[in-house]
């Protein structure tokens, strides 16, 4: 096997550590939860015991990795290793996070946002594989993508290419987490699907989601319930639609061979798959349409180990 490498996933829900081939094996992997918005030494510190544990498991030393890579869930400066935010934790403005791992694992280390590493990871190890030109969406709690053309990443003239999710959509919307108003997320993301199910039953429709508490009813019930329950269905019919139709109109800019569908609510598979399937051909130019499928995700809960993996194989090992 080629030397392995280190491959780290910082998210707002769980950190992960694992040991991946430059093939995409991945022979060892430790996970935990992040916790209630602990401080960036916290999540580093978590980050670097999971690590050891991955390593440990896999019978290696740090010196016998060639590189690392960081799967960061918030928007990430790529040249200068830095992050510029993070909207799920607190304290992350400028940390300098491709400088303190490569200092602390003695490797040359690259960091990038999550949806990046994802569209990497599914270029090189999953549903695209052999692709030159791919989206990837990823439809969870907010809305993110990835560009790789010409078999690159293409982050753009300040990283913050890709941000599909905050494409405005709906004339005089909801307002979106990003302070503007009628964004795809803010018609199409988690939250927004589990608002728009709080609404319709706080203004008396009627729908089996009535047997959750409103407080905890999450975008996963209503992707649950949406096969059986007419309300469910109309909500995840109208976001999948919209995650369409954006898709449509990135894909006519930018004539992809595939479009890869991840993340938590699009794990809900063809309930959210048919109507957004359904959109995009409906939308798009039919000789762009032609060339492009629209597929789920490969890498599943995975994409964040294997996007960090698939980042340090395709960024320092050339
Ligand atoms: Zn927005």
């Amino acid at each position: 096997m080629a030397t392995p490498l280190l491959a780290l996933d910082i998210g707002g829900t769980k950190l992960a550590a694992g040991v991946v081939s430059p093939e995409g094996e991945v022979t060892a992997e430790r996970i935990a939860p992040t916790g209630d918005d602990p401080t960036p030494e916290q999540v580093i510190e978590r980050l670097f015991d999971l690590s050891e544990e991955a390593l440990s498991r896999a019978g290696l030393a740090l010196s016998a990795l060639a590189a690392v890579g960081v799967s960061f869930g918030g928007p990430v400066d790529y040249g200068a290793g830095k992050v510029i935010t993070c909207h799920h934790l607190s304290g992350w403005e400028g940390v300098p996070l491709r400088e303190i791992v490569g200092e602390r694992t003695g490797l040359p280390a690259v960091v990038d946002n999550d949806a990046n590493a994802a569209a990497l990871g599914e270029t090189l190890f999953g549903a695209a594989c052999g692709c030159q030109h791919v989206i990837y969406i990823t439809v969870s709690t907010g809305i993110g993508a990835g560009l790789v053309l010409s078999g690159r990443v293409h982050r753009g003239a300040n990283s913050m290419a890709g941000e599909l999710g905050h494409t405005h959509l709906v004339p005089y919307g909801p307002r979106c987490t990003c302070g503007r108003m009628g964004c795809l997320e803010s018609v199409a993301a988690g939250w927004a699907i589990a608002g728009s199910a709080r609404d319709a039953l706080a203004g008396g429709a009627d729908s089996v989601l009535r047997s959750i508490p409103l407080a905890e009813l999450s975008a996963e019930d209503v992707c649950r319930m949406a096969q059986r329950d007419p309300l469910a269905r109309q909500i995840i019919d109208r976001a999948g639609g919209y995650v369409g139709l954006a898709l449509a109109r990135a894909a006519n800019v930018i004539n992809p061979e595939i479009i890869v569908v991840g993340g938590g609510v699009a794990e809900s598979g063809e309930v959210l798959m048919a109507p957004l399937r359904s959109a995009f051909q409906r939308y798009i130019m039919p000789e762009v349409g032609e060339g492009a499928r629209v597929v789920q995700s490969a890498l599943g809960s995975r994409s964040g180990i294997l996007g960090a993996g698939a980042l340090a194989a395709a960024e320092l090992l050339e």
